[in-house]
């Protein structure tokens, strides 16, 4: 089944990646910019960064046939730094228009700290002010649920934020509500080590129905896998659910929402 992996990083990924995803129906997807696993030590780090995600990466993707775009942000675990991240936020519209880019993100908050908010604002700020989307990275474990409630609640303050244009992700049984009854879109992150299984992400589908949910890999350098989405659509159909209903949830619902990016140029297979 053709399918399009909304979060994977594939930066961190070899070329093989590449070509695995594609033989499995992988035909589109979208990496945001995130943590390095080291902090970067100036504004030119990022703009090469940025140049990778908007220029190569493309290309090698293209090489498979998967269409590849791109959100830039300074991430989470890098914002204790605010001057950096100022500096960043203050570049980010070099690369706004380059095709292929979606909008800003992963942002969001990592141990919810008092800084990270600070420069989570400033991105919403940018966001808003460039008429650009968003995708959001909520925190993990135990900074969880805490962290996916400041984020809701910075969002909702803002009245110029339209919910149908933000991207909510790694959201578990415990946030899943909360974002999608707030109007956002909730992508769930299938993870080998933590975060959810597919057998998980199939539950809340099933109690949630398939209306603004997206599921995704992650694939990044840790232990990730990058072909959980075809795991997930595996598991969909063990528990019976029709075809149409997976491609809704792989497929349609990532195209609709990307198609709100001035930036998304999409061409079908044919
Ligand atoms: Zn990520």
């Amino acid at each position: 089944m053709d399918y399009i992996d909304p979060h994977i990083h594939m930066v961190s990924r070899v070329t093989d990646d590449y070509e695995t995803l594609a033989k499995m129906g992988c035909i589109g997807m979208s990496e945001p910019a995130f943590w390095a696993g080291f902090d970067r030590g100036s504004v030119d780090g990022f703009r090469d960064y940025f140049r990778q995600l908007t220029e190569f990466e493309p290309k090698r993707a293209g090489w498979y046939g998967v269409q590849h775009y791109s959100w830039l942000c300074i991430n989470a675990k890098e914002a204790e730094n605010v001057s950096l991240s100022r500096q960043v936020i203050a570049m980010i519209p070099e690369f706004l228009d380059t095709p292929g880019v979606l909008g800003i993100g992963e942002i969001g908050l990592n141990k919810n700290t008092h800084n990270e908010s600070i420069v989570f604002l400033e991105h919403l700020d940018l966001a808003m002010k460039t008429n650009e989307q968003i995708l959001i990275h909520t925190p993990h474990l135990e900074d969880k649920f805490q962290g996916t409630r400041m984020i809701l609640d910075m969002l909702c303050d803002d009245k110029r934020i339209d919910r149908g244009r933000v991207l909510v992700d790694h959201v578990e049984e415990h946030t899943i509500r909360h974002v999608l009854e707030r109007g956002f879109w909730a992508g769930m992150t299938l993870y080998p080590v933590s975060k959810c299984t597919p057998e998980r992400a199939v539950d809340m589908v099933e109690r949630y129905g398939p209306e603004r949910l997206l599921v995704n890999s992650a694939g990044d350098w840790g232990p990730s896998k990058p072909t959980a989405v075809p795991d997930f659509i595996m598991a969909m159909r063990r528990r019976g659910h029709p075809e149409s209903l997976i491609r809704r949830v792989v497929y349609e619902n990532p195209l609709a929402f990307f198609r709100q990016s001035r930036g998304f140029q999409f061409t079908p297979p044919t």
